[in-house]
Parts: structure tokens; sequence; C-alpha cells
């Protein structure tokens, strides 16, 4: 097994490269080797993996990955500063590491694969993994743009059902793994759900961080499914949610008929009756699989008129139909 040689600790590299963590970039460096290898071992077993660093910074993930027994490691990095440093551990690692210096949220993750780690969707997992400690504010964008990747076996899960392994801000994290009924259940839960086996590993407190950010970190490793638990689009499903979830205290009917046009009431009942959920249950309440029968009565009405779809109930049109309509309700109301 190939493990890497002595190297400066990460807090010389730090010193030597002048690397403080920047503020302005939510850079949060983890310098306790004991809890690197913790995230890397979370991965699940990497002998021979193909494995994708985001965000490696001075490189304190990097490492235990590089001595997990592991066949190629790729690391993108957008800040240069951390370039000279991530070099010293490529060529430590004899050229098993490649360093790329680009922005994770434009890169397109299929070209780092070679065909030896290319499987099918109905396969396990392939022997690639994505690790990364990257900051909140790319990290939950990140984690959306993929999982609509995932769900139509785009860009790298055109290769396999490739795990990730992520950090988050403890409450987002537990927002992923949310059950229904849960105070953190959210469109995230969801959204996270329906296409992924998502696990919280373990937490890390904030003060282990150097700066250390205000909140607490959880580890999050996400199985992509082999099928997915709601069968429609990824963007009606994300649409579906972001209105069902935009009304946390009322009943799901009520936010779910802002789908609709004022005067297609008939469309509400249609879906409440053909989904045959109980009118009492809040968002949060909603198995997926209720949310998925629901996404499944809205497709339908979609395909026999698809301007529903497109139908914007914040519209500037729209708004002053809903606040003349609750206008005259409430006047109505006064006079009862
Ligand atoms: N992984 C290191 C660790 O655990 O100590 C650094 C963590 S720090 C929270 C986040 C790292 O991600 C920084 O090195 C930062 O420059 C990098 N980063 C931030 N945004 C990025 C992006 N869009 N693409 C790639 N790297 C990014």
């Amino acid at each position: 097994m190939q493990r890497l040689p002595p190297l400066p600790s990460l807090q010389e590299i730090i010193r030597i490269y002048g690397l403080s963590a920047q503020k302005k970039l939510s850079q949060n460096f983890l310098l306790d080797m004991n809890l690197t290898k913790k995230i890397v071992r979370s991965a699940g077993k990497l002998n021979d993996a193909l494995v994708i660093e985001v965000g490696p910074g001075p490189g304190g993930i990097t490492r235990p990955i590089l001595n997990s027994n592991t066949k190629k490691v790729i690391v993108i990095e957008k800040d240069r500063r951390f370039l000279p440093s991530l070099q010293i551990l490529a060529e430590a690692s004899s050229q098993k590491l490649e360093v790329v210096h680009g922005d994770i949220l434009s890169t397109d993750l299929q070209q780092f694969v070679s065909p030896e780690f290319h499987a099918h969707w109905q396969d396990p997992p392939p022997n690639i993994h994505i690790i990364g400690n990257l900051p909140f504010s790319v990290s939950t964008p990140l984690i959306i743009q993929w999982l609509h990747h995932m769900s139509n076996k785009s860009s790298i899960w055109k290769f396999g059902r490739v795990p990730l392994t992520l950090t988050f801000q403890k409450e987002v994290a537990e927002r992923i793994v949310a059950p229904p009924k849960s105070e953190y259940r959210c469109r995230l839960s969801v959204m996270s759900q329906y296409l992924c086996d998502a696990q919280l590993k373990f937490s890390i407190q904030g003060k282990a961080f150097v700066p250390p950010p205000k909140v607490d970190v959880g580890v999050v490793h996400f199985v992509p499914k082999v099928q997915p638990l709601i069968q429609q689009n990824f963007t009606l499903v994300e649409k579906v949610n972001r209105h069902l979830f935009q009304m946390p205290n009322k009943y799901y009917p009520k936010p779910l008929s802002t789908l609709f046009p004022l005067d297609r009431e008939d469309l509400v009942s249609d879906v409440v009756e053909k989904s045959g959920i109980n009118v009492e249950l809040r968002a949060f309440e909603l198995t997926i699989e209720d949310i998925g029968n629901l996404c499944n009565v809205y497709a339908e009405i979609v395909k026999k008129e698809p301007d529903i779809f497109t139908y914007d109930f914040r519209s500037k049109k729209s708004a002053k139909k809903r606040r003349k309509r609750g206008t005259l309700i409430e006047s109505l109301e006064e006079k009862l």
C-alpha cells in the first residue's frame, strides 16, 4: 500500500504559504486529522477508487484520501493560493493526485472519469467517490444541481450511481435527512430523499474549524437510488415541492392551490381527490409517496393543459387577482 512520505504539517503549510482563511470566501479549515480521516472513512472503502475532492484548501481531507489506497485523486479548488501547496501533495503522491483550478459550480465532472470506472445505473455504485468540505454558500446550490444531474443520469452520473460525502451547516444536514413530521422536514428533505439514500454520518462542532464558524457542521453521505421514489421529471417535482412548502402552517391544499390560476379551483379539487390524501395534513407531514401522488396528478393535468405549468402565481397579474379576491373575501367575512 502506497502512503505519502512525511510532509510538513497542515499548520506549517498554512504558515509557509501564507494561506490564512479568507472570511469573505467563507473558508474554515479542518486541521484536526482525526476528523478529516473520519470524513474520508464516511465515504466507505476507497481501495482502487477514483476520488474527486471539491474545495481541498490546504489539503486536510486530501491527505487521508491519498493514504486510503486510492487509484486516482482529482481535487478541484477555486482559490489559486492553494495550488502550490496542493502541487507538493501531487509530487509526494507520485502524481496520483491531479490538481484542477476551477469553480465546482461550473465544472462538469464526467471529464475526469476514464472507462475503467464506468458502471451501469442498475449496478452497485461505481468505484468513484465525491468528497468535499465546501463553504455553506456553495454546498447547498451544488447539491441541488447534482440531484438534478442524478435525476437525469447526466454529468458524472452517466457512469452509474456515484455516491457523495459532503459537509453542510448542521441544520441543513438535519433537513436533508429529516423524515415526515420532523420539524426540519422541508423541500430539500424531499428532493434529496426521493432520489437518494441520504445518511447523516456525524456532526462536527464549529469550534473544530479554523477559524470557527458560528454553527456546527454535519457530514452527509448520499447514494443515488436505482429507482427514484417519484417518477416525474426533476423540474416538475421541484415546482410542486416549492409550492407545497411555502406555507408550512397551512394544510397542504392551500399551498397546492398556488400551482393553479384562481379560476381553476376545479383542478385543486381534482388533485386532492385523485391523490386521496387526508386534507388535514401539512406539507411537512406528507410522505414522499404522498408527494409523488400529488406530482403524478399534477403531471397528468399539465399533459392535458401545458399552460398550467408556466402559471406563476407571483406574477403581477395573478397577484393582483389574488389580492382582489382576498379583499373581497375579507369584506364578505366582515359583513357576516
Ligand atoms: N477542505 C478544506 C478543509 O476541510 O480544511 C477547506 C475547506 S473550506 C470550508 C472550503 C474550500 O473550498 C476553500 O479552499 C475554498 O477556496 C474552496 N472553494 C470555495 N468555493 C469553491 C468553488 N466554487 N469551487 C471550488 N472550490 C471552492
